[in-house]
């Protein structure tokens, strides 16, 4: 069994932890927010008061945080986690950020001794709690060999898109499509109901037809259809929109730098924008229906 220190315990992060605790690992746990380090420790786990201390005789290093910009101010910098990483540990970070920030924090981690992989993740809250998730990997395939064991305690398919900073790439062009599909189905569900329709009956149709996607199957964003996602528990917890609006904002850099054509992906992101701007962007992203539907 291994030492882990995982640094973000948040919608993610906590049932990643979890699960890690489960498969018996040591875990030491740090986040900024007390009462998460303190649900991880009523688990087994112990809770550390810095990610410094978390990451002391760590063997893998797992960060989960929100963005590009948290990333950076922890690993990077004069003080910054990399200069106190054991040299044998493996850094993995799972959050979803820029490839080039991934990069940046790979080439720092390479230039203190230590391996890094980016490992974002796919599958929601739901694949977190339940060891589901897809994780998507740039870097090494020696050092992915070597998260592997770790990574299968949290997931189920474990795929390597290339080298450091291509997991991000991988990642950003799904939750691209994951935006445009959600907006998309709560539209087609949206004018269903406006026409007479029950969303439910609607929404089983869809699934056994050629306009099903993960969005209308697995994560109905209509309130009611579908037991045990956000949309029926007043849309808290889950992905939220400004995490959305983050990742379509990633998308949009990408195609800027490389020249590629997103004209859904914009039109999704200006509408994540938009649902964020009334103040919702705290809730999770299936609430995108409230923005489309008629009152
Ligand atoms: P979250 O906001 O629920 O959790 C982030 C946690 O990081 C918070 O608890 C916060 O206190 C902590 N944090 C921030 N800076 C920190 C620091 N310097 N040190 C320690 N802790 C710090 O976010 P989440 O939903 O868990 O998402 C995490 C990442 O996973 C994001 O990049 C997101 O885009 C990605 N993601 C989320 C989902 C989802 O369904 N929620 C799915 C796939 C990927």
């Amino acid at each position: 069994m291994s030492k882990i220190a995982f640094i973000g315990l948040g919608n993610m992060g906590a049932p990643m932890a979890a699960n890690l605790l489960k498969a018996g690992h040591t875990l030491k746990v740090f986040d900024l927010l007390a009462q998460s380090v303190e649900k991880l420790t009523a688990l087994g786990a112990h809770g550390a008061s810095s990610a410094i201390e978390a990451v002391d005789q760590a063997e893998f290093v797992i960060t989960m945080l929100p963005a590009s910009k948290h990333v950076e101010s922890l690993y990077l910098g004069e003080d910054g986690l990399l200069n106190h990483c054991p040299k044998n540990a493996l850094v993995i970070d799972c959050s979803t950020i820029a490839a080039e920030s991934a990069r940046r924090v790979a080439k720092a981690a390479a230039q203190s001794g230590l391996c890094m992989i980016d490992a974002p993740v796919s599958g929601g809250t739901g694949g977190a709690i339940a060891g589901t998730l897809t994780f998507i990997v740039g870097g090494d395939a020696q050092d992915l060999a070597r998260a592997k064991p770790i990574l299968e305690k949290m997931g189920k398919n474990i795929f390597h898109a290339g080298t450091a900073g291509a997991g991000q790439v991988a990642k950003i062009a799904n939750n691209m499509l994951l935006g445009i599909a959600m907006a998309g189905t709560a539209e087609a569900l949206a004018l269903g109901v406006a026409n007479g329709l029950d969303p439910k009956i609607l929404s089983e149709i869809i699934s056994k037809s050629s306009g099903c996607n993960w969005s209308v199957e697995k994560y109905n964003p209509w309130p009611g259809v579908m037991e045990n996602v956000p949309a029926s528990k007043g849309y808290a917890g889950g992905f939220g929109v400004d995490l959305m609006l983050k990742d379509l904002g990633l998308a949009s850099e990408a195609a800027m730098s490389s020249g590629s054509v997103i004209a859904l992906g914009e039109l999704a992101r200006n509408l994540f924008a938009m649902h964020s701007a009334h103040g919702h962007g705290h809730l999770d992203f299936s609430s995108i229906v409230n923005l489309i539907k008629k009152d």
